[in-house]
């Protein structure tokens, strides 16, 4: 009597769905995935640079950074180098003027 074998269940690779992506599309290259972040939170610093075209950013972060906070910090910073005729105007929101009335 020979025993069954029981029928293997596919095992595909498992992936950890906890992990935050670290990689992102580069603003210079373009490239998906080029761009490391890398937050040292002893240091209170976090670092992004492209392996594609080496292009290197570095800002504080606090224990609440994550990877795509700096990320967009990059973008805010090169927003502001590239554009600057496109800063962010503050408009004073004032109420509308009453007319004295009678
Ligand atoms: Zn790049």
């Amino acid at each position: 009597m020979g025993k069954r074998k029981a029928a293997r269940k596919p095992t595909g690779p498992k992936k950890d769905k906890t992990t935050l992506p670290k990689t992102f599309e580069c603003l210079f290259c373009s490239r998906n995935d080029a761009v490391q972040v890398k937050l040292d939170q002893k240091n209170g610093m976090g670092y992004l640079n492209c392996k594609v075209c080496n292009m290197r950013f570095e800002s504080t972060i606090n224990s609440l950074t994550a990877p795509v906070d700096l990320y967009h910090d990059w973008i805010d910073a090169n927003d502001e180098v590239n554009f600057p005729q496109q800063k962010k105007k503050r408009v004073e929101d004032r109420p509308p003027a009453s007319d004295e009335e009678d």
